[in-house]
């Protein structure tokens, strides 16, 4: 199976190894998969007797094809191991009648990123042997909270690599930067900065760019590498856990073989819904996929009218994770309904003008697989609260968003096929808006909130947060947004 690029500028055509070490297409576009692997009712119905390193690593052979089915299997069997994901990973759990949650915030980290995140770095490690790199990759991440923990976790002890996380050192929750500078491993380095996200993205992107950096790490067998959610090496995990939600309903008998379900989805970046399109593609009998969005709803509005208008107000939510105006996985549909030909122009457009319109044709296209929904704070707040009174299921943020959407859609539509949620986060992740949600009182120190949350409803602490204060802290260092280049160079030394 080989690889190209959504805007068919550039030419290349790669296979899976080449394309999960290089990350972006030379064009600007992302990587796609020039066909669809099926997956047949009788595939389905041998999966169900499997594990779910098994079902992942089957799934996967489908796509990259530089990896041998034994490979991907040791892969997985790590990654999503008893020991990262307590109690299995992706369970799929009844919210309320014909509303199941899945839910993918059982890993190390627990938020979703880590589905992929445990794997992708052992794809990497794996296409840079089969490509012949001889130096060590040296993953580069700037982050806002959630996405450098998933990356630490994920990168962490993995041959052939080591990553070094920077936040703004004054732009992260207590929780978040204890969970940084507790961090384990032997490859790993965390660094705060004085600024804010901004200058630590805008710090790193400076460090790939420079050619002296690049030449420095050379001479000590180094090379940048990015952990960006557009690799296919990230993207690819996610189909997984679709077909495998699909297996634990036919194993419970919540639906029969070929039964339709439908798919929500809180979105930001548009990665995870767009797995959920390709397990879709592939044959996996889903109907309608539900687009949710928190305030930031530029999805909801493309979805509806057509128009993509980044041109807009940035609202900061309490569903962070989806706070996105740019939702870059979009242009991989793009490329599948429209052709790449018209996903360069749009992409251009919306470079250019912060816009682009989509052709009527596309627009249906997309509408017999996609509609869009958005819940505001308020609409957020009521659900975690709602679910939790009425169904006794406790939901995070994020997840919140998606019930919301969910709802709404079955009620505009009378559409009660099996609706299958996506749950993309812990709620002891965003326990201080979760415990406001429920009506108490906010404390004033977040590490606060999980224990506040805990006693409230019950429910423990899920594992990776226990214990959170008492860990030792083994990263301390700040430094200036200029200073950056000199800390990664002391790091490769
Ligand atoms: C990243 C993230 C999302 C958004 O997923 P996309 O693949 O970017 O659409 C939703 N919820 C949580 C908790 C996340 O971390």
């Amino acid at each position: 199976m080989n690889y190209t690029s959504t805007r068919g500028k550039s030419g290349e055509v790669l296979s899976s190894a080449h394309i999960i070490k290089q990350g972006l297409a030379l064009d600007g576009g992302l990587f796609i998969p020039e066909s669809i692997p099926s997956l047949t009712n009788d595939e389905i119905s041998a999966l169900c007797a499997l594990s779910y390193p098994e079902r992942a690593a089957t799934v996967l052979a489908k796509f990259l094809t530089d990896y041998t089915y034994e490979e991907l299997l040791l892969d997985c069997q790590k990654a999503y191991s008893e020991q990262s994901f307590v109690g299995g990973a992706a369970p799929l759990v009844r919210a309320k009648d014909g509303i199941y949650s899945l839910e993918l915030w059982h890993g190390p980290t627990a938020a979703f990123k880590d589905m992929a995140l445990q794997i992708m770095p052992r794809l990497l490690s794996r296409a840079l042997q089969k490509t012949g790199e001889k130096r060590t990759a040296l993953i580069l991440v700037a982050t806002s909270g959630d996405t450098g923990k998933a990356a630490l976790e994920g990168y962490r002890d993995v041959d052939g690599i080591k990553i070094m996380v920077f936040y703004p050192v004054d732009g992260v929750s207590r929780v978040q930067k204890m969970q940084m500078a507790t961090q384990l491993g032997d490859n790993v380095n965390v660094t705060a900065i004085y600024g804010n996200f901004d200058d630590a993205q805008t710090g790193v992107k400076v460090i790939f760019s420079n050619d002296d950096a690049k030449a420095y790490l050379d001479e000590k067998g180094y090379f940048f590498s990015s952990a960006n959610s557009i690799n296919w090496g990230r993207l690819a995990p996610q189909i997984v856990y679709y077909v495998s939600a699909y297996c634990d309903m036919l194993t419970s008998g919540e639906i029969a073989m070929g039964d339709k379900i439908n798919v929500c989805v809180p979105t930001g970046n548009f990665g995870n819904i767009f797995a959920a399109y390709l397990a879709k593609l592939m044959g996996l009998p889903i109907g309608k996929l539900i687009c949710a969005s928190n305030q930031n709803n530029v999805l909801t509005d493309f979805l509806r009218t057509g128009r993509y208008d980044r041109n807009r107000d940035f609202h900061c939510t309490m569903s962070p994770s989806m706070d996105i105006l740019i939702s870059s996985n979009l242009e991989r549909l793009l490329a599948f309904t429209a052709g790449k030909e018209k996903t360069a122009e749009y992409m251009d457009s919306l470079k250019n003008n912060g816009y682009y319109e989509i052709d009527a044709q596309v627009k249906a296209k997309i509408d017999e697989s996609f509609c869009g929904y958005f819940a505001d704070e308020q609409a957020t707040a009521q659900t975690i609260n709602k679910y939790y009174k009425e169904n006794g299921y406790l939901a995070d943020t994020h997840t919140a968003v998606a019930l919301s959407a969910a709802e709404q859609y079955i009620a505009q539509t009378g559409d009660h096929t099996p609706m299958v949620v996506a749950s993309t986060a812990s709620p002891y992740k965003f326990a201080a808006d979760v415990c406001v949600c429920l009506g108490l009182k906010r404390p004033e120190d977040d590490l606060d909130a999980l224990d506040m949350l805990s006693k409230h409803t019950a429910t423990e602490i899920t594992y990776p947060l226990r214990g959170i204060a008492e860990r030792k802290v083994r990263f301390t260092e700040t430094v200036n947004a200029d200073d950056m280049l000199d800390a990664v160079k002391r790091y490769v030394d």
